[in-house]
């Protein structure tokens, strides 16, 4: 996907996390058959270093893992997420990975969150489809297509969005005319509600 389109921008207002729940029973379903432990704090460590170093993940996500960015390439740090229930990320800063959770899956993820933060700021949705595009990626580089695959499936058949929501379709006055009548002819309640709502994008006379 490309990254620079205009939908790839801070949000102006702040976002609902509002596929949160979603995510998790995607990932939850099909992750892990597919992932590979990493049992020391030095294994999850190296793994990171391997991600933020690689010239796929300095290019795709320059602000965030770019050496000439605000962040010069500052590898987000790891903490062992003692005294936590659930991993997470730590604004653009550090990942806390819980002892169970000790795998490139979930790394990935957290790592995902990361990414968007430096990219995107405060204001995005914490697993919107940004997020989402951007963890499929990671898990694509850095788990192996199956995996990629199998997540990009479960993200369709639970109805995840992981690409840029489609523009409002821009109609000409002539269109709206013929709109109206279209759907004047056949009127029903949600003909009528659709009328209405064109009737007022309209511009004043
Ligand atoms: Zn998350």
């Amino acid at each position: 996907m490309d990254m620079n389109n205009q939908a790839w921008a801070p949000p102006r207002v702040k976002q609902r996390d509002s596929q949160r729940a979603k995510v998790y029973k995607a990932e939850n379903a099909v992750m892990k058959p597919h992932v590979t432990p990493l049992p020391t704090m030095a294994d999850v460590e190296g793994f990171v270093r391997k991600v933020w170093t690689s010239q796929r993940v300095m290019e795709a996500w320059p602000r965030a893992a770019g050496r000439h960015s605000g962040w010069s390439g500052f590898i987000p740090k790891v903490k062992d997420g003692r005294g936590r229930r659930n991993s997470c990320a730590n604004g653009g800063m550090s990942i806390s990975i819980v002892l169970p959770h000790r795998n490139d899956w979930i790394v990935c993820h957290e790592l995902a969150h990361i990414v968007i933060h430096r990219e995107l700021g405060w204001n995005v949705a914490g697993h919107g489809w940004q997020f989402c595009s951007v963890y499929l990626k990671l898990v694509l580089w850095f788990m192996g297509r199956e995996a990629h695959d199998a997540l990009k499936k479960s993200f369709k058949l639970h109805k995840v969005k992981f690409y840029p929501p489609r523009k409002k379709r821009e109609l000409s006055q002539e269109q709206k005319a013929q709109l109206v009548l279209r759907l004047g002819r056949n009127l029903t309640e949600q003909s009528v509600r659709e009328l209405v709502q064109i009737a007022r994008d309209l511009p004043a006379a």
